[in-house]
């Protein structure tokens, strides 16, 4: 199997394209799976986020785009918004080759009105989020009459959330005659009754691990009670120290108490789950890849989508249910060659999930001593940005470099003092050291950015 693009029947354009990405060669789902999807094949692929899997389907669907019929000829559906806002960013780069494309999100959580009108002047590739999008087709506004390629990404978190009843309703109004690929990190059984009726003899290809785990140093602590956990957790962040941690929690409201309770006692962090609005949870991710949060409380689906990979900590407040899951969970620390940390609590009553984790991972689990009562000495490591909220975006014409400018134009800030920006439609995102917030603040509010003022204000919540 040879791994260079150029083996495949891709157009020069997008050969092209790939060179100036950086793509040299193919990663293994993309060897695996792009010769298949471009010889028409329905394609089963399991691999997991950082595989390259987006590009995979995402060349595939242009290869069978043709660009001078506008109308929707790819749907790629997705779990969330996060996922599907970084899909859209993916098949865009892919897409510069061809001019003119047209690729649109139609995703829950965010307002109506733009959509409808996006829609009405057309799009080539739709990307959304399985609710939205049959909602658009219910209501006549979306029509996959000319489609021929569906993608469902992530499709075990789409079944887990309960997407059953939309795709299968945006699958009846899809023709018949089309090409359907599946990606799905594991694959359940629920996984294969969708696949029975979905797919016309489909190809599995399946990407073993593409993360050393042994860079990963595991830690289980038995707890008795839910008081005993807490407990753990707050000992186990005393002792590691993370500066960018996830916890993970199977319900949405242990996110919520437990996030309350460490805010309480100093921690900069912070609940993601799905009873948060769609506005609180995007602020949220921003002010934990910038570095204004250093813990993160989580569910799974929740932390689909977040694109920080070098966490320092993991911990399990409670163990997976499966344990490709918790592989999933843990190997979101350790990458690219750096150490990290895993930490799974675990009670009597979780010891069959032990047990499957033992089989999986072919090695004994054995349960260390929590830290003694020495580790609250310890410091707690504070967050070392804060993130200012611009009232201002890309509606005003405001880019990253107008808000570097306007916090440098003194000379009282230096660059080396400002972190990530984020522009958003009407609304940006700047971190600053948290030793300048008020000089920023300041800087902001009285000087001028594109020769207006804005108000800004820090988040601190
Ligand atoms: P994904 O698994 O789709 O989330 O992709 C992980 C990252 O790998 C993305 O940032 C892609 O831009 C990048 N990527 C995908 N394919 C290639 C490739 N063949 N060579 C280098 N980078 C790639």
């Amino acid at each position: 199997m040879s791994n260079a693009f150029s083996s495949t029947q891709l157009s020069p354009a997008l050969l092209e394209n790939l060179t100036s990405l950086g793509y040299d060669k193919m990663t293994e789902i993309q060897a695996q799976s792009l010769p298949l999807m471009l010889q028409g094949k329905d394609v089963i692929a399991q691999a997991k986020t950082g595989s390259g899997k987006t590009a995979a389907f995402g060349l595939a669907l242009l290869h069978n785009l043709n660009v001078k019929r506008f109308r929707v000829q790819a749907l790629v559906l997705c779990p969330t918004r996060e996922l599907a806002d970084q899909v859209a960013v993916e098949i865009r780069k892919l897409a510069r080759a061809i001019h003119n494309i047209k690729v649109l999100t139609l995703c829950g959580g965010a307002p109506m009105g733009p959509q409808i009108g996006s829609l009405e002047h057309g799009a080539h590739i739709i990307v959304g989020t399985p609710g939205r999008v049959e909602e658009h087709i219910r209501k006549n506004r979306l029509s996959l009459a000319e489609l021929n390629t569906l993608v469902l990404d992530e499709a075990d978190r789409m079944l887990d959330m309960g997407f059953e009843e939309p795709l299968e309703r945006i699958v009846a109004s899809c023709p018949t005659d089309r090409q359907n690929l599946l990606f799905s990190a594991t694959y359940p059984q629920k996984i294969e009754q969708l696949v029975n009726h979905l797919m016309t003899a489909p190809v599995r290809v399946e990407v073993k691990s593409t993360h050393d785990h042994s860079a990963i140093n595991q830690h289980f602590y038995e707890v008795d009670n839910n008081g005993a956990r807490t407990d753990a957790l707050e000992r186990l962040l005393y002792q590691f120290q993370p500066t960018s941690a996830i916890i993970f929690c199977n319900t949405k409201a242990e996110c919520q108490s437990l996030s309350d309770n460490l805010s309480q006692q100093g921690f900069d962090c912070s609940a993601l789950h799905g009873d948060l609005e769609q506005k609180d949870r995007d602020r949220t991710l921003i002010r934990f890849a910038n570095k204004s949060i250093t813990i993160l409380i989580a569910t799974d689906v929740a932390a689909r989508g977040i694109d920080v990979d070098d966490l320092d900590l993991v911990i399990n407040y409670h163990i997976a249910h499966d344990p490709e899951v918790h592989l999933h969970r843990i190997g979101r620390t350790g990458r690219a060659g750096k150490s990290g940390a895993a930490c799974s609590l675990i009670s009597h009553k979780e010891a069959h999930k032990v047990i499957r984790l033992e089989e999986y991972l072919q090695q004994t689990i054995s349960p260390e001593p929590l830290p003694n009562d020495s580790v609250f000495n310890n410091k707690i490591v504070q967050a070392s940005m804060v993130t200012l909220q611009i009232d201002g975006g890309k509606k005003n014409k405001l880019r990253p470099g107008d808000i570097l400018g306007g916090l440098t134009s003194n000379s009282a800030i230096k660059g080396d003092q400002i972190g990530k920006i984020k522009v958003q439609a009407t609304a940006a995102f700047v971190a600053v050291d948290k030793a300048i917030a008020k000089q920023a603040l300041k800087t902001i509010s009285e000087g001028k950015m594109k020769g207006r003022t804005f108000r800004v204000r820090k988040i601190t919540r």
